[in-house]
């Protein structure tokens, strides 16, 4: 089957779908995108993302391309017309098609929107979930306003490409005062020996990803400890449990870092409960 694209205003052939190469996207990477985790057809968490993408896109001074019912109406036909019912849909929002200049084009300028759907293996994501994943660490090298869902992203292509070279499939950054900041594509969790759950708050060196929002919100209902706060990689490797989170894996666990064995080396217990009941928290639409 062939897949399907949105592009300003037309669904097209995934293997037609362009954008001009003036696309300020293309060129500066000026633009900013999501994922929604598809599940049952249905889209996961997305007024959360949507908040997220206004968030973004008003950091970067790009104009809003629609209302947000109406990307809703998009993106649900791009997973409709790639009959995903299990996988992620993307969207891309950029500032626009003008002749190349740094500085921000004329305002009649409107940004690029692109979506796109894709189906994912559920049954090898639950194996992945059940071995789970190992991480290496290295240093951040990102620019600070990474809270930003921007399309930029050279330093994590480069930090995912270190980490399969390792023999890993996630690489989380330290800062310069030696505390993991977050992965290359998504947030990074510890579970101490007595049980609590610790996470880096948002407000400082990372994306407030959705998925770690929802699982804070879990954690409530479940009674699970939470502390926001910065952990080292001798504390994550020391701890007896780790995990990451983001739209495509949602609770993935983590067995080694940087080499070393997390705990006994298979997905912890609270791990696994968190990605048990993390649907049962999520909104779905
Ligand atoms: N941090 C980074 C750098 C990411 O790229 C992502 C997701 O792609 C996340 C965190 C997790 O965010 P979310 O849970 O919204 O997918």
């Amino acid at each position: 089957m062939s897949r399907t694209a949105y592009v300003n205003g037309r669904y097209c052939d995934l293997r037609d779908a362009c954008v001009n190469v003036e696309d300020r996207g293309y060129q500066f990477a000026d633009g900013v995108y999501e994922v929604c985790e598809v599940r049952g057809a249905r889209l996961v968490d997305f007024p959360r993302h949507m908040v997220r993408l206004q968030r973004s896109l008003r950091e970067l001074q790009i104009d809003e391309p629609m209302p947000i019912t109406a990307l809703a109406i998009i993106m649900r036909e791009v997973v409709r017309r790639n009959r995903v019912t299990y996988g992620i849909v993307y969207l891309q929002v950029t500032r626009g098609v003008a002749r190349r200049d740094h500085a921000f084009p004329p305002s009649s300028v409107k940004p690029s929107v692109v979506v796109t759907a894709r189906a994912l293996d559920y049954e090898k994501k639950q194996q992945t979930a059940a071995t789970g994943i190992k991480v290496i660490t290295l240093a951040e090298n990102r620019w600070p306003r990474v809270d930003i869902k921007s399309v930029s992203l050279l330093p994590n292509v480069l930090a995912k490409q270190e980490a399969r070279e390792k023999g890993a499939y996630e690489a989380w950054y330290v800062d310069s005062d030696g505390f993991v900041t977050e992965g290359a594509s998504s947030n990074a969790w510890i579970v101490t020996k007595d049980g609590r759950a610790v996470t880096r708050s948002v407000d400082r060196g990372i994306l407030a990803g959705i998925t770690r929002a929802v699982l804070v919100e879990v954690m409530g209902a479940l009674q699970i400890r939470l502390e926001e706060r910065p952990f080292t990689p001798a504390e994550a490797r020391e701890a007896a449990e780790a995990f990451v989170t983001s739209a495509s894996q949602i609770v993935m666990p983590v067995v080694a870092i940087d080499g070393r064995v997390v705990g006994n080396g298979q997905p912890g217990g609270i791990t696994r409960q968190l990605r048990e009941e993390f649907h049962r928290f999520s909104a779905f639409s």
